[in-house]
């Protein structure tokens, strides 16, 4: 859905400014699934995002949070000659993109939060590829020699296999339901009106169904549904999303084509937002500079209060500083905005509020441990990437080009699955899991690992973690009306006005942005653009205030 379909729909008066190829600020909500805009052309073009030039250089916008959406908002922003002033409540640049390096051998490390980059995700390839940011296969399951581990029966799938017969028939059965509803769409690919009727319809048809209730309604076994949760229809289950999140979920992904290869990154996923943050760049307005020069090597403090009035924007942060901005983007998520920023209610419309106190944030959890070396490379009969319907859910090896050092994440869960953990203390989490490896592998396996096992585990769960309380956004039931309020907030094109019916809230200048505005969370390709989405909506007002000054 790029350049070609937005020039279609522009010939056929979807969207109706017809001037901007890319603004994305037209995008209609009501009418089209997922981003249907490339931002390639934006993020590539040399003057910048904006081709209309902001008239307002040196200009400073408050960015709150240094994770990927705000980053990626304040190098965009530089780029164009405005000053983002970047707001972080911890220590740490990048958020949810975290990579926790061992004490003891800093080369070693791991993912706490994004793990995988999609080859699909084209606007996070263009980033790293800017960057120079090196890639390789990620070793996901099926991809990898694998250990599936479903209803006490093992099955060994060597690196590129299948699914085992056994349970092939998920696969048949998954295809048989999503197929025809793919194909109906896919008929319709040239003919976007229709295709954004169909697309509307088949939101109303599911939005208020759970991705269980769709299995069970399309006659599935109990027995075929829990095999669906633990696998799916391939290397991941959706198991513990089944009762809470809504079947817009998976339909979504199918129809924005977003699966496939992914990758991981070389040396740890946070140099994406460590690049948008010391990367220099060459500006008309600045000159060389980067988002770390322009503020001055540091972040500013969390914000705690802001304050919307006639006269601007006032931020106050954790050590009382003032400031005052025209405009505000407001990056972390819709939880820690409820529960840690004092804002004044007349900064959202009733429906954004509403919208903000119905996010459901997923609970997510990781248990991490560092190995001397990476043994299951000598012996792989001992251990291989597993994928079980017991608690520990999946497990991943990872290994280093530039050490002997492993890691072994012998544990990532999400959802109900992640609970679990949480009563339990570090040491516990992990015998926990050792005590599952035993019955999926062997008393030998655990006491290889308890002999390599090196330095303190690292267990995170991002329920429990102070400003984020759950990993990332997961569409529930009847909620949709929320999330299209939620990514419609401050959107106004680029002559003043609404792209949605949704928000009917005067433009004040503030902007949400940050994964969960968007419509498929849990990814960084989400919080890029709505990253650039807010930059978007902040050039437009500062060019439209000064004009009408
Ligand atoms: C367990 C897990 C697995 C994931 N797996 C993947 C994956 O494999 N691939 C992928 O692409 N994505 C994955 N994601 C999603 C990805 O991590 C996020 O989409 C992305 O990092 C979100 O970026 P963001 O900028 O929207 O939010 P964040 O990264 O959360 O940034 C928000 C920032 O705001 C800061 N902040 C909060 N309150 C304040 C305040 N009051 N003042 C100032 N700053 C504040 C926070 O400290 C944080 O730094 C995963 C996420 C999790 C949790």
């Amino acid at each position: 859905m790029k350049e070609q379909h937005i020039q279609e729909w522009q010939t056929k008066g979807l969207i109706s400014d017809k001037e901007v190829i890319f603004d994305v600020n037209t995008f209609n909500p009501n009418t089209f699934p997922e981003n249907p805009f490339d931002y390639i052309p934006l993020i590539a073009s040399k003057e910048g995002i904006d081709k209309l030039h902001p008239i307002n250089h040196g200009k400073e916008v408050a960015i709150i949070g240094a994770g990927c959406a705000g980053l990626c908002a304040a190098y965009e922003l530089m780029r164009v000659g405005l000053r983002p002033v970047v707001y972080e409540a911890s220590e740490r640049i990048g958020g949810r993109t975290y990579t926790h390096r061992f004490e003891k051998d800093p080369k070693a490390y791991t993912e706490i939060g994004a793990m995988r980059v999609p080859t699909f995700h084209d606007t996070i390839q263009w980033y790293m590829n800017r960057f120079g940011v090196r890639r390789r296969s990620f070793p996901s399951p099926l991809k990898v020699p694998t250990v599936i581990y479903f209803d006490r029966k093992r099955y060994d799938v060597p690196a590129g296999g299948e699914l085992p017969e056994e349970i092939q028939s998920v696969v048949q059965h998954w295809d048989a339901l999503i197929n025809p509803i793919m194909e109906s769409l896919d008929s319709l690919k040239d003919k976007p009106v229709e295709f954004s009727k169909k697309w509307q319809a088949l939101i109303k048809k599911y939005e208020h169904k759970s991705i269980y209730q769709v299995l069970h309604e399309a006659g599935w076994s109990k027995s075929l549904i829990d095999s669906f949760g633990s696998i799916g229809a391939g290397g991941a289950g959706f198991g513990p999303f089944y009762h809470q999140v809504s079947f817009t979920e998976p339909l979504r992904i199918m129809v924005a084509k977003w699966w496939g290869e992914v990758e991981e990154v070389i040396g740890g996923i946070e140099q994406i937002p460590l690049q948008f943050w010391d990367t220099e760049v060459e500006t008309d307005f600045w000159g060389k500079t980067s988002v770390k020069a322009l503020n001055y090597g540091q972040t500013r403090k969390g914000v705690v209060e802001i304050e919307t009035t006639e006269e601007g924007i006032y931020l106050t942060d954790a050590e009382g500083r003032l400031d005052k901005y025209e405009t505000v983007i407001v990056t972390c998520t819709p939880r820690n905005l409820e529960m840690s920023i004092k804002i004044n209610r007349p900064t959202f419309s009733e429906e954004v509020w509403n919208a903000i106190r119905n996010t459901y944030l997923i609970p997510g959890g990781r248990i991490c441990i560092r190995t001397k070396t990476a043994f299951w490379k000598k012996y792989p009969e001992l251990i291989s990437c597993t994928v079980t319907d017991e608690p520990l859910t999946h497990l991943y090896l990872f290994d280093f080009e530039d050490t002997q050092s492993g890691v072994i994440c012998l544990s990532y869960t999400l959802g109900i699955t992640a609970i679990k953990f949480d009563a339990f203390d570090d040491h516990g989490k992990v015998e926990n899991v050792l005590r599952e490896l035993e019955k999926i592998y062997s008393p030998e396996t655990v006491k290889m690992i308890r002999e390599q096992m090196v330095e303190e585990p690292v267990c995170f769960s991002w329920e429990e973690a102070p400003g984020y309380n759950g990993s990332f956004k997961m569409p529930v039931p009847g909620f949709n009306i929320d999330d299209v309020t939620l990514f419609s907030q401050g959107k106004f094109k680029s002559d003043g006005s609404k792209i949605s019916d949704y928000d009917t809230h005067p433009d004040v200048g503030v902007y949400l942005a940050g994964d969960c505005v968007g419509w498929s969370s849990g990814w960084i390709e989400t919080a890029l653009h709505t990253g650039i989405n807010s930059a978007l909506s902040v050039i437009y007002k500062l060019n439209r205030d000064q004009k009408e000054m």
